[in-house]
């Protein structure tokens, strides 16, 4: 079985995936604590100011109600008049220090009514002459300022202007005698104004606690502890969901004290910062997943990109091992990178030892004299910089020197290797031609041997018959002419074929010298379609020649020239079907002069186009259309333009026609 370690899941998705993960989480923890801090550090900052302002507020309602019982005992009498100019100067300073929100002053009497007050209004003129006994809530704190002779501070409760609010006494004595109080209103809604310019990024949950009572920041209420809500000033209270929920969370909370007059009050605030956090983290923790999963799957599509490569050059190897010739691969810089088991027999180099070698150095050309093909000359060199693509074949006689000095013919291409059209290196394939090449010396030996010995019966036979149909023996009646006329038609036949014989043997041996010479090769043109001019007429053809104007004379004898156009224009003849037609072009070209034969023939079936410059080849239409030919004449023809560094080529398709081609310098 396959075990999971073996997997490259593991190796490359798994453990860089669970290495990812913690990297990760170990980030998000530290982001946590960063959040977790920056938000306490706020929140601490506005616990602190709203500590100072609830201070700040006590204070000054304390400095307000002592300023007014030092009114009081400064004059014997104070009227009203002066009570409200005193009460106007308190209180002109709102906000600006002196009184850190706005209050209402007061004065009840020694008979607890409430005689004065200041600012005067609508609601404030209604309560003038209240008599304070009523209210247990108000006598209570009064009584008890009167008894300790110190500021006394009645719970929150409804005030009779209908809000909720503080009231606090501070006792007027003039030696022993009572004077009533002196008396500061404070709206809650005042005390607990959230405090200047802080900018809460969470919701904040603060109220004050004093005793049974609770007063939450922002909603204009008095609560107590048993989930119920003051609702008139005589402190009747009902069931209210607000104050449940404050009594309910109540132990969760964190508390700090103010004193306050006779009362120590509690500044209440439980930091709901950590659900923001929370909040956060869930985002942060979001994308973190969304990123470990986007990595993981990364991870994964490489991982099976990679398998996949690794597959493919597997079987890219093995396809590679397996094949019957020798295959060597090399970088950009002509490094030998592979060579498989048939390289190494051939060259004699092991894969270990040729393995980043100079590919030129393991892999000597020589040519047929055993001279050393120079490096820029080597058909790799030529893939690595022009990204040629070259086939060696048996004719190029080229041969590689193996490692201990043998040397054995080769047939090879060399392919560069490119990658989005950048070299990337090249592969060479070989295959040891010997055996070919030792047969088909042979054959060629033999050939010439025969086509030697069969000259001289030949041209006995073809002499003969010429002398019979000549009459120099006597006349012949129309059978015995007949007969002895296929003899010497059949006798020129060999005849032609022993001679292309013997001059592709004397090309094949290095024996055919190129004369050298200086041809107009229209005029040799001319004359090669006027010897053609009966086979023309036979067959009705319509021929056009295209001459160019000031066509260079070409450096080679006119026999050479003669044998090309001969070649060209009898195939031409002989593919075209009767009242055919046959164009010839020579112009001056970019490498020279062009030649090009056109017909409007048989044309030549795709499958023979290969083959077409083999020896002895003929296509399967031409042989079918016209039984006599040898199939040496394109041979002849290309192995000469070959030696005249000129090219060949054709265009043709069956049925429609062929043009060929040849440039020569
Ligand atoms: P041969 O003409 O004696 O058969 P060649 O070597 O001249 O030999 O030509 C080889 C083959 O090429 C021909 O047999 C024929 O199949 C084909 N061929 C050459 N020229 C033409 C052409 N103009 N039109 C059609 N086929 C051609």
């Amino acid at each position: 079985m396959k075990s999971i370690y073996s997997n490259g899941v593991l190796r490359y998705v798994v453990i860089p995936g669970m290495l990812i993960l913690t990297v990760v989480a170990v980030l998000n923890v530290f982001i946590y604590e960063r959040e977790l801090g920056f938000f306490s550090n706020i929140y601490n900052n506005e616990v602190a100011g709203t500590r100072a302002a609830m201070n700040r507020r006590f204070q000054s309602a304390a400095v307000a109600v002592e300023s007014v019982r030092a009114l009081f005992l400064s004059s014997e009498t104070v009227t009203e008049e002066e009570f409200n100019s005193f009460g106007s100067i308190l209180t002109k300073n709102i906000g600006a220090g002196v009184i850190a929100m706005p209050i209402t002053i007061e004065w009840v009497d020694e008979q607890n009514k409430i005689r004065y007050i200041y600012p005067m209004d609508e609601d404030n003129a209604r309560i003038i002459g209240l008599d304070l006994n009523q209210y247990p809530n108000r006598l209570i704190p009064i009584n008890k300022a009167k008894a300790t002779r110190s500021a006394v501070v009645t719970e929150p409760i409804m005030l009779g202007q209908g809000y909720p609010g503080l009231l606090l006494y501070s006792p007027i004595y003039k030696g022993d005698t009572y004077g009533g109080a002196a008396l500061v209103v404070i709206r809650l809604a005042n005390l607990v104004t959230p405090v200047p310019g802080s900018a809460p990024i969470y919701d904040k949950e603060e109220y004050i606690q004093t005793g049974n009572f609770i007063i939450p920041f922002d909603d204009d209420i008095v609560l107590n502890n048993n989930g119920e809500r003051i609702i008139n000033p005589q402190g009747d209270v009902v069931k209210d969901p607000i104050a449940e929920e404050y009594a309910a969370n109540a132990p969760n909370v964190l508390s700090e004290d103010i004193v306050f007059a006779d009362k120590t009050w509690q500044l209440k605030h439980s930091p709901t910062y950590i659900t923001a956090v929370n909040t956060r983290m869930v985002y942060y923790g979001g994308f973190s997943v969304l990123f470990v999963l986007s990595v993981i799957i990364f991870l994964w599509v490489l991982h099976k990109r990679r398998e996949q490569l690794l597959r493919e050059t597997a079987r890219t190897r093995a396809l590679m091992m397996s094949i019957g010739d020798g295959l060597v691969a090399c970088d950009k810089n002509g490094t030998i990178t592979y060579a498989n088991k048939k390289a190494e027999e051939l060259s004699g180099y092991g894969m270990q030892e040729s393995a980043g070698k100079s590919y030129y150095d393991v892999w000597r050309m020589v040519d047929a004299n055993g001279v050393d093909i120079p490096r820029n000359e080597r058909p790799f060199y030529r893939a690595l910089t022009h990204k040629e693509v070259t086939h060696i074949g048996t004719e190029s006689h080229l041969l590689i020197i193996a490692k201990g000095g043998t040397s054995f013919p080769i047939a090879s291409t060399i392919a560069p290797i490119l990658v989005e059209g950048r070299v990337e290196g090249a592969i060479a394939v070989f295959t040891d031609i010997t055996k070919e090449s030792d047969v088909d010396r042979m054959k060629s030996e033999f050939i010439s041997l025969a086509s030697h010995q069969l000259r001289t019966p030949i041209t006995a036979v073809s002499w003969n018959a010429e002398m019979l149909l000549g009459g120099d023996v006597g006349p012949l009646n129309k059978e015995q002419k007949d007969i002895i006329e296929r003899i010497h038609e059949s006798g020129k036949n060999m005849s032609e074929l022993v001679g292309g014989f013997l001059e592709i043997e004397k090309i094949e041996a290095g024996g055919f010298v190129i004369e050298k010479g200086d041809v107009d090769i229209v005029q040799t043109s001319e004359s090669v379609v006027g010897e053609l001019a009966s086979q023309i007429a036979d067959k009705k053809l319509h021929v056009v020649k295209k001459y160019g104007d000031a066509v260079p004379h070409l450096s080679m004898g006119t026999k050479t020239a003669r044998i090309i156009l001969q070649n060209l224009l009898t195939n031409a003849i002989k593919y075209t079907p009767a009242e055919g037609a046959v164009e010839i072009t020579i112009e001056k070209s970019a490498g020279g002069v062009t030649i090009s034969v056109k017909d409007n023939g048989y044309g030549i079936p795709e499958n023979a186009k290969s083959r077409i410059f083999t020896k002895l080849f003929r296509a399967d239409n031409a042989r079918e259309k016209e039984p006599t030919g040898t199939g040496l004449g394109l041979y002849l023809l290309k192995s000469l333009v070959d030696k005249l560094g000129g090219k060949v080529w054709f265009e043709s398709k069956e049925g429609v026609g062929s043009t060929f081609y040849v440039t020569l310098k």
